[in-house]
């Protein structure tokens, strides 16, 4: 965990093993509120985002990563939320959201939430797969 993207940066930026993404979207998005953009490092999760950025050959945008306590619970997320350590949103736009999850699967994403709008990805030691509010019948075709 680091306490800021700069921090993260010069302590990472040598190694930074990952082309597609960048600390700053991995950081927290409180904006200054509550933290000075929190990191948090875990390279395994890394390793199975950029499998995934470069199975499915499109930009992934991610909307949420790392999230200070404060922040979680000023969006609304859940307490023992994965985005406390690390998880991702992936936002549905030019993805095939069927494909995009098929291949999150494949490449060994435990937690996987289904949105509208997003693909929420983490790693969890009890694999589990839920929709949220609205969602289910979009993710049924
Ligand atoms: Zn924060």
């Amino acid at each position: 965990m680091f306490r800021s993207v700069s921090a993260a940066k010069s302590a990472l930026g040598d190694t930074w093993a990952w082309p597609n993404f960048q600390i700053s979207e991995l950081a927290c998005r409180c904006g200054g509120r509550f933290c000075d953009g929190a990191y948090w490092h875990a390279p395994g999760f890394l390793n199975r985002l950029q499998a995934l950025r470069d199975s499915c050959g499109q930009a992934l945008i991610i909307t949420s990563a790392h999230r200070c306590p404060q922040w979680n619970a000023a969006v609304g997320g859940a307490p023992m939320s994965r985005h406390k350590t690390i998880a991702v949103d992936i936002l549905l736009s030019r993805q095939e959201r069927q494909q995009l999850r098929m291949l999150a699967e494949a490449i060994g994403f435990t937690g996987i939430g289904l949105a509208r709008r997003f693909l929420h990805l983490d790693l969890r030691p009890r694999p589990a797969v839920w929709y949220y509010p609205g969602s289910f019948d979009l993710w049924q075709t």
